[in-house]
């Protein structure tokens, strides 16, 4: 696809957030990226246009049905200045395989980033510079036919939004409490956990909303048949570290399959750490504690990067995982991957554009 996307900017642009308050997700910038997919045409149309309402009909198939995808991504400001994002193509590469499973129509994925680089450009002003910040990258796509039968829509629209983002741990890297979830299940295999399609999330809100009122982060979900294997935890996929070995529940349809997971296996494997990727059951896990082999626990995913599990609550039973602290195998990576998005250390990987 050799389109221009046409820009259309703003003459009211928006004052900017104090940047050291920002949060997640609560401010947007000046402008968007939209683009069109009517069949028979395609997708067509890509622009930029200052940032704006949508006017859909209230019989617009997506409200229904939730036939939609996103993503989430980011883009940092390097110490030098420059602008950097982190494995953009494996987030386009995501879309189209969430977009195959929902009925979708595949997207081009070199395009789909050159937008993402344009549209970033255009707002370079609102990436915040302080320590831990960044502009959060959120593309989505909606089925657009005012329609109620339930099918795949001929009419789609791709967005792509900005949000600049506060430090996810602005007072160093904390470990989470995690409540291990054996009634509500998030996904199974054959269904569309594998995919990044809103439904799932909804999905998730009822264990996320209990786990709070019972004080912990968040909800460690265990496989929708046995309630045995572990699948992720909250919207991060998991590690454990087990008598020097790692090990993260393996992909087979009903986990995400994270960035920040591949390149944790990745950067793991580099450094000569064996890395398992297997089905692993909760009992493995207290099992492992008991024996004093269970050595660190932690989540991986673009908001946190790595989030540290201190604490374990599974019926009732409650395991406190390396004292509570940050485990030494989960700051290295994290020190490591938040160095490369941002230019602090050599991206040995080709991971930044
Ligand atoms: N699992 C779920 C359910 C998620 O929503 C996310 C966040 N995208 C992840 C895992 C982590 O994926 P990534 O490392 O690509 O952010």
């Amino acid at each position: 696809m050799s389109y221009e996307i046409r820009v259309e900017k703003t003459n009211m642009p928006k004052p900017k957030p104090d940047m050291t308050k920002l949060g997640f997700g609560n401010y947007f910038t000046d402008h968007m990226f939209i683009m069109d997919y009517t069949e028979g045409r395609g997708w067509h149309d890509p622009r930029i246009v200052p940032y704006q309402n949508l006017c859909l009909d209230p019989a617009t198939m997506v409200f229904h049905y939730g036939q939609a995808i996103f993503e989430g991504l980011k883009a940092y400001k390097a110490v030098d200045g420059r602008i950097l994002l982190f494995r953009p193509e494996q987030n386009m590469r995501r879309i189209n395989i969430s977009n195959e499973r929902m009925c979708i129509p595949p997207i081009d994925e070199e395009f789909a980033v050159k937008a993402v680089k344009e549209l970033v450009m255009v707002d370079k002003d609102w990436i915040p510079e302080e320590e831990g910040t960044s502009l959060y990258i959120r593309p989505f796509i909606i089925a657009t036919d005012p329609y109620l039968g339930v099918r795949p829509s001929h009419t789609y629209k791709f967005i792509i939004i900005l949000s600049p983002v506060g430090a996810y741990y602005p007072e160093g890297i904390n470990p989470v409490k995690i409540y291990v979830e054996s009634n509500y299940v998030r996904a199974v295999r054959g269904g569309t956990g594998y995919a990044k399609t809103p439904g799932n999330y909804a999905a998730s809100l009822k264990a996320q909303v209990e786990a709070h009122e019972k004080g912990y982060t968040q909800v460690l979900w265990l496989d929708g048949i046995e309630r045995k294997y572990i699948e992720e935890v909250g919207t991060m996929n998991v590690f454990f570290k087990i008598g020097g070995r790692v090990i993260t529940p393996a992909l087979q349809g009903s986990i995400l399959p994270g960035i920040t997971r591949d390149s944790t296996i990745q950067l793991l494997r580099s450094w000569g750490i064996e890395v398992e990727e297997r089905s692993i059951s909760i009992e493995e896990v207290y099992e492992a504690h008991q024996k004093g082999t269970l050595e660190e626990a932690f989540g991986t995913g673009t908001a946190a990067v790595i989030s540290p599990v201190g604490e374990l609550n599974w019926n009732g039973n409650i395991i406190t995982i390396n004292e509570g602290k940050t485990g030494p195998l989960s700051a290295r990576i994290y020190e490591t991957i938040t160095g490369i998005q941002y230019g602090k250390i050599e991206d040995k990987f080709g991971w930044i554009q």
